[in-house]
């Protein structure tokens, strides 16, 4: 059945009982970000213009929120002598370990191209008068291919993109929340066919179906990192992601246990990196109240020099590094995190004072940060002194924000705060998921591996979303499923979104109090305390088996208010969460079990280890005197060369998600389970495989083969 709806371009359908819209397009692009905005135009311009675009909040999103002291793109030296070249920068990301090789070589083959068209839409990267690129040296890169717009190159990026998209006539389906996928699994492939959406502005009273459908060949899914599961996060307000759908409908992950942690303020959130540091603030913490306040880094580092450095230092080197742990500047996270998590204090960075004493005894420094200070020129005065001296935009900054803070007056509250994660669903070269159709580009795709550059984020999104929109254009163009199959396969996610809001409210009518709010800050604060950037087995296990409970009794434990759009938007917000803390958690368990050791942004704690050391002067092998979680062991590279990868299993009979095991679409090895699971358990089944790493290609680069192999089907394949 058809007739008119109010959402433009739909039509009404009757699928699992229920009148609800459904849009048709060849493509729809989820997420309005720099990745999903890229994806869109690529698609465009290649001709494949029945596409729409959907999203949450088209304001939100790390892209357009996030940013730092120099908010850093990564791409191809395109400036001076240095060499540089396709296969060095490939083997820059590769070495970052357990990368794949197909995704390094193409991030790094499409990186001058991704970056030239933003510069070509109007994205101001600075160049200089003969139009050279000019870059500077990030984390983890060899050579000088970070480049920068200021604080806000994601946003420029976005900015940009979206007033392209909006020229090419793309529509925007705003205050849509990704409910489910709708997957048909037919034996060992899987192909989407649509996607469930929530609309997010529609009252659940009875009036319009608070329900979207898209009915599509193709779904480019670029709804960012799944910030939502932690609560301390430097991820934007509004930023929660969609990764718990993906699984349910048996899109595999990979990498998971990877986020990276870094120092950041909450309120606003922002990374303090950068001048923030290299001023050298003084470091106070204070109980919940802000009573009792005192210096704490001398607790651990008495020497005052030593201390003095390891603050300028984290400047640049800001994400926690369990390498610098050891004996450098990440103990200032530990230390930070020591407060916080440990001791339930508030912690806190005053720039109008000098750290331990009165004046700046800038003598004491070590010399690599000495120099650095005297080039600057500011060997003087109070921290925020010096940082208006060398950074005023950096002061002016807390001013502008809301809630503003102004650094001459009080001081700026801090944490270690979840920022990227590293990696995400799975993608192969083209960064299509095990699932045929289902492209996860940018963040919510898990391209990276254990390390990679300052910037490499925001390259491997556009590149993504370039080879996405290639393989699509070239090859994924039919018509979607007809109405009726669609229907068909759509039937069990909308009754089982139907089911779920109808049973929240019917206990919230009970009487039962709406927990939509409760259960939400419940989560994400278990998730900071037991699975940040310190973690051990047991409390992945605690964290493990509370999340389990909750997820496996969901539906007879949320209580949602039906009068309250923002209540039932939680309904199904907090499900997805769930499900993805969930997943994470067990990959982490299944990391331990594998053998894992500390590697990357991660502290796991190892009773065979060793606590950071004392690391300067006569006693430098020594163990500070720090608490025993802290005690952990390098991996130094052990599981470098493979991929841990994950799926998760539908509970026995659940029509609406994820294969059954002996159907999971699967190349050797197969998948193992870390949890003794019943089959119908609610919260369903994670589990893992372990693969080693897809190779470097090294392919034929003899031009007249790559000419003939190019006329014959463009070399997308
Ligand atoms: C503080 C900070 C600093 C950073 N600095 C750098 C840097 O210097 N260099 C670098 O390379 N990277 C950096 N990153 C990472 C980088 O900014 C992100 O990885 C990148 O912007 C992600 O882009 P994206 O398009 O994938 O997702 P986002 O920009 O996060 O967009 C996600 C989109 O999906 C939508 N969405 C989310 N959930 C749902 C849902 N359930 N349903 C529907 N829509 C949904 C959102 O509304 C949004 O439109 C930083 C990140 C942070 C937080």
């Amino acid at each position: 059945m058809t007739a008119t709806t109010d959402v433009p371009g739909a039509e009404l359908h009757t699928i699992a009982g229920t009148d609800i819209p459904v849009i048709t397009a060849n493509t729809v692009v989820v997420g309005t970000g720099s990745a999903g905005f890229c994806a869109a135009d690529r698609l465009w311009e290649l001709g494949t213009d029945d596409i729409v675009m959907v999203t949450d909040k088209v304001g939100a999103g790390a892209s357009r929120n996030a940013g730092s002291d120099k908010q850093t793109y990564y791409k191809l030296s395109l400036s001076g002598a240095e060499a540089d070249s396709v296969d060095e920068m490939a083997q820059t990301l590769f070495s970052g370990g357990a990368m794949d090789g197909d995704n390094a070589l193409a991030e790094a083959a499409l990186s001058a191209r991704g970056f030239l068209r933003l510069c070509d839409l109007g994205v101001p990267f600075p160049q200089s008068r003969y139009g050279e690129f000019v870059g500077y040296k990030t984390d983890h890169d060899p050579r000088r291919r970070g480049t920068s717009v200021g604080p806000y190159t994601s946003r420029s990026m976005v900015e940009q993109l979206e007033k392209k998209v909006a020229r090419n006539g793309t529509p925007i389906y705003d205050d849509c929340r990704v409910v489910d996928l709708v997957v048909d699994h037919e034996g060992r492939s899987s192909a989407v066919r649509g996607i469930l959406l929530l609309r997010t502005d529609v009252p659940h009273d009875g009036e319009r179906s608070p329900f979207l459908l898209v009915r599509c060949t193709n779904v480019v899914y670029a709804t960012g990192g799944p910030a939502g599961i932690y609560a301390t996060r430097v991820f934007p307000n509004g930023q929660w992601g969609a990764s718990g759908a993906a699984y349910r409908a048996g899109v595999h992950g990979k990498n998971l246990t990877e986020w990276q942690f870094g120092l950041a303020s909450t309120k606003p959130r922002w990374n303090v990196s950068g001048t923030y540091m290299q001023v050298v603030p003084r470091f106070v913490s204070t109980d919940a109240d802000g009573g009792d306040e005192r210096e704490f880094l001398t607790e651990a580092i008495p020497d005052y020099g030593r201390m003095l450095t390891l603050v300028f230092l984290k400047g640049y080197q800001w994400p926690f590094d369990i390498r610098k742990a050891r004996d450098g500047s990440s103990l200032i996270d530990l230390l930070v995190y020591r407060e916080t998590v440990l001791r339930g204090r508030r912690v806190f960075l005053d720039f109008r004072s000098n750290p331990v004493r009165e004046t700046f005894d800038h003598a004491e420094l070590e010399p690599e940060a000495l120099e650095y200070l005297e080039k600057a020129g500011v060997l003087f005065g109070t921290p925020i002194e010096r940082l208006r001296h060398m950074n005023e935009p950096a002061y002016q900054f807390y001013l502008d924000k809301n809630p503003y803070v102004d650094l001459e007056q009080e001081m700026l509250e801090v944490d270690v705060c979840a920022q990227h994660n590293n990696g995400g669903l799975l993608v192969d070269a083209w960064w299509q998921s095990n699932i045929t159709g289902f492209f996860p580009v940018g963040e919510a795709g898990g391209a990276h591996g254990v390390y990679r550059p300052g910037g490499a984020a925001l390259n491997s999104g556009q590149v993504g979303a370039t080879r996405a929109a290639q393989f699509i254009a070239a090859r994924r163009t039919d018509d979607p499923v007809d109405p009726d199959a669609f229907a068909g396969a759509a039937e069990p996610v909308v009754a089982g979104a139907i089911a779920l809001a109808e049973t929240a409210a019917a206990r919230r009518a009970g009487g039962a109090p709406d927990n939509t709010g409760d259960l939400l800050t419940q989560v994400q604060e278990l998730m900071s305390a037991k699975a940040g950037p310190v973690r051990s087995p047991e409390s992945i296990q605690e964290a493990l088996v509370q999340v389990h409970e909750w997820l496996s009794t969901y539906s007879d434990l949320i209580s949602a208010d039906q009068t309250s759009r923002r209540s039932m938007n939680r309904t199904f917000l907090v499900r997805d969460i769930l499900t993805t803390a969930y997943i994470y958690l067990s990959a982490m368990a299944d990391y331990v079990g594998h053998g894992g050791k500390s590697r990357g942004s991660v502290l796991y704690t190892d009773p065979q280890g060793q606590l950071p050391l004392v690391g300067y002067g006569e006693n430098a092998e020594a163990e500070l005197d720090l608490p025993e979680l802290f005690r952990f062991t390098l991996d130094g590279g052990a599981l470098a060369h493979e991929v841990q990868e994950t799926a998760w299993v539908a509970p026995a009979g659940d029509a609406s998600g994820a294969c059954a095991p002996s159907e999971i679409p699967t190349a050797e090895p197969a998948f193992s389970e870390i949890l003794a699971r019943e089959g119908a358990d609610p919260a369903g089944l994670p589990v893992f495989r372990w693969r080693p790493v897809r190779p470097l290609p090294t392919g034929d680069d003899f031009f007249e083969n790559v000419w003939k192999a190019y006329r014959e089907d463009g070399n997308v394949h």
